[in-house]
């Protein structure tokens, strides 16, 4: 119950790392929201309230902080883990498709940051975790807007740490290397194979390899981290 009395929100929750976070959140005894553009209903284990939120649209934002608030009155942690890739190197990304992926990946996480400090600074607590990559500190070649935001999202996360320190807000990104969720099983295998190969590991990591590490960060064990970049990605970066 390393999360008992804490009320959360997840978003990109309906699958992959997202549900794998709701579900060792609710384990732990934390109140968890969970949003998606889908919001399933059957999705999530029992408890866990699903809510509507595109993360690239203010009004969703708005409404979700706003209900979370009314139910609880706070909001303890939020986790920013929606995202989407695009493969498209510079020379063929159309401006549609940055924008996709910026407006989910970066402005998604830009806006959760802005709704929910305007509550956590009213109790002078919280904690923020934001889902980068490890292609938020390092590359290979092609997916050049996915690159740009998950190294946005590292450098954002640690400028709204240094903003919010006195307020009691702490806010981490955590950088995961290959993990088997359905965005990595519709990808091209050959892509697959090829990280897998370059992960000194040699496998893929699962969502709950993820969710631990999210859950030490919402959590008060990880009371004197903040701006901190946390990586799980069985050895990748270390080469
Ligand atoms: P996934 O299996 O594709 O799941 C993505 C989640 O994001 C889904 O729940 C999806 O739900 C949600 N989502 C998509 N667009 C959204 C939007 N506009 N608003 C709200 N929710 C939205 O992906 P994943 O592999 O679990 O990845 C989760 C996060 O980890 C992403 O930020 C990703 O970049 C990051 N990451 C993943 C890996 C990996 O190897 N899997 C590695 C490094 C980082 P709906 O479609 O129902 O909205």
């Amino acid at each position: 119950m390393r999360l008992r009395d804490k009320v959360a929100l997840v978003t990109g929750a309906s699958r992959g790392i997202g549900l794998g976070i709701v579900e060792l959140f609710s384990e732990q005894g934390a109140v968890v929201y969970a949003g998606s553009t889908s919001n399933p209903a059957d999705a999530y284990p029992a408890g866990v309230i699903g809510i509507e939120l595109d993360v690239a649209n203010e009004a969703d934002w708005e409404r979700a902080i706003e209900r979370v608030v009314r139910s609880h009155g706070r909001l303890d942690i939020l986790v920013n883990n929606a995202g989407i890739i695009a493969y498209e190197p510079v020379h063929e990304l159309d401006v549609a498709a940055w924008s996709k992926v910026v407006a989910v990946n970066q402005t998604g996480v830009f806006l959760g940051m802005r709704e929910a400090v305007k509550v956590m600074r009213q109790h002078k607590s919280g904690s923020i975790v934001n889902v980068s990559s490890i292609w938020g500190s390092a590359a290979v070649a092609g997916a050049h807007a996915y690159h740009a935001t998950k190294g946005a999202v590292a450098n954002m996360s640690k400028n709204a740490a240094l903003t919010y320190v006195a307020d009691g807000i702490r806010v981490n990104s955590i950088h995961p290397g290959f993990i088997d969720t359905p965005l990595t099983q519709s990808q091209a295998p050959e892509i697959n194979a090829f990280v897998i190969a370059a992960t000194p590991m040699k496998r893929a990591g699962t969502p709950r390899e993820i969710a631990n590490g999210c859950l030490f960060l919402a959590s008060d064990e990880s009371s004197f981290m903040t701006g901190a970049e946390l990586v799980i990605d069985g050895g990748y970066l270390a080469q």
